[in-house]
Parts: structure tokens; C-alpha cells; sequence
């Protein structure tokens, strides 16, 4: 069987990443989100297995010093890791992992996996930005702006991705990250056995 693929979605706060990952797992088939473990305090209508894993900051150093974590980053002070054994029990299995994670989480996962395929979400502007940051409520003005700056950092890191996708209207986004997924399916590198299995059927001659 073939082995599945890691695709990670990053894009700065407020661009609308969680919904649109959401929205991937229930409309394909053999794709599933992976569950993160953070240190973070869970927010109002979060589920602990879930939206998170929650653990103490303890718990956490521990996983990370046995090696629990294919990768893992601090951002605005709390750490948050996605777990190597669910991830690698998956792609085992031939089933195709979405990683829901920052930046510097999306260089070492390629670093660690060539093969993984890198999408990043952009806003539309940074005006789109402010006013999707501001309409969910969540955040304090000063935080807002704090979130922009961290996006102007993380939007030049996200030039290094494979794929991009600018987020102005979600159904949209949604039909072209299928695409991608989709095109990375039929990458003869990840159907190599299947292909050669049908090769091998017209025997050695030349
Ligand atoms: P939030 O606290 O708003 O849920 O997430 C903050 C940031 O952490 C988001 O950019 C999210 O994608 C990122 N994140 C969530 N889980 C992980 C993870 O396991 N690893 C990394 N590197 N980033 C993560």
C-alpha cells in the first residue's frame, strides 16, 4: 500500500485557516486533521481531544525530550507540538494527514518530509486582515496589533511554501486546496508500487 501524505496549511491568525481545514476533512475522502497537543489555556467552547490535546507545560517538555513531537514551536509564549506517532501510524496506513500549524512548524516538517506539500494561505490585504480580527471578537486592540506584525513575519516565510492560496472567498479556497491535495495524489512518486504493479504486468521485454 502506498504510504499517505503530510500537507500542512499555514497562514497568519485571523486568515481563516481553521475553517478552511475543517471544511477539507469533511469533504475528502482518506484525509484527516491531526490533533496538536498545546500548553495554552483551552478557550471558551474548545474541546480537550479535540480541538487540542491540553497539557501542562511539564507534560509537554517531557513529550518533546522523548522525542513525541515531529515537530513542535513556541508562539506567543505557550508551545504547541504535533504528535509523530498518530502522524507516522496514518501515512502508514496510507491515509493522507492535514497539519494545521505555524511557520516554523511547516520548515521542519519539510526538512524532516520533502515530500510533504507546503500550502500557504494568505488575506486578501492587511485591511481584510484587521477587520477578520476584529469581527471574531477575540482579541484586545493591542493584541490585534501584535497579530499583524507576527503576520508580516510569518506572510515572508510563507514565499518558502509550495503552493499558495489567497483566502477571499472560502469556497473557492476550499476547490483549490482539493486541487492541490488532489495533484499531489497522482504524484508518481506516491503511486510508484501500484504504477510498477501494472508495468511488470507487460513483462521484460523491451
Ligand atoms: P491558536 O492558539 O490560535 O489555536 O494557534 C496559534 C498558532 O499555533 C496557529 O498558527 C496554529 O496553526 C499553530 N499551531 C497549532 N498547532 C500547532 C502545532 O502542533 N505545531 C505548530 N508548529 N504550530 C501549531
Amino acid at each position: 500500500m502506498s504510504r499517505g501524505n503530510l500537507i500542512v496549511i499555514s497562514a497568519p491568525s485571523g486568515t481563516g485557516k481553521t475553517t478552511v481545514c475543517r471544511e477539507l476533512v469533511k469533504r475528502m475522502e482518506g484525509l484527516v486533521l491531526s490533533t496538536s497537543y498545546t500548553t495554552r489555556p483551552k478557550k471558551e467552547g474548545e474541546r480537550d481531544g479535540i480541538d487540542y490535546f491540553f497539557v501542562s507545560p511539564e507534560r509537554f517538555d517531557e513529550m518533546a525530550s522523548k522525542g513525541e513531537f515531529l515537530e513542535w514551536a513556541e508562539i506567543y509564549g505557550w508551545k504547541y507540538g504535533t504528535s509523530r506517532k498518530v502522524v507516522e501510524e496514518k501515512i502508514s496506513r496510507g491515509v493522507d494527514v492535514l497539519l494545521e500549524i505555524d511557520v516554523q512548524g511547516g520548515r521542519i516538517v519539510k526538512e524532516k518530509f520533502p515530500d510533504a506539500v507546503l500550502i500557504a494561505l494568505f488575506p486578501p490585504g492587511r485591511e481584510t486582515l484587521i477587520q477578520r480580527l476584529l469581527k471574531r471578537g477575540r482579541d484586545r486592540s493591542d493584541e490585534i496589533e501584535k497579530r499583524v506584525a507576527v503576520a508580516r513575519r510569518e506572510l515572508e516565510v510563507l514565499l518558502e511554501y509550495d503552493y499558495y492560496i489567497i483566502n477571499e472567498n472560502l469556497d473557492e479556497t476550499i476547490s483549490k486546496a482539493i486541487l492541490i491535495i488532489e495533484a499531489q495524489r497522482q504524484r508518481v512518486a506516491c503511486r510508484r508500487e501500484e504504477l510498477e504493479k501494472i508495468v511488470s504486468q507487460f513483462g521484460g521485454d523491451k
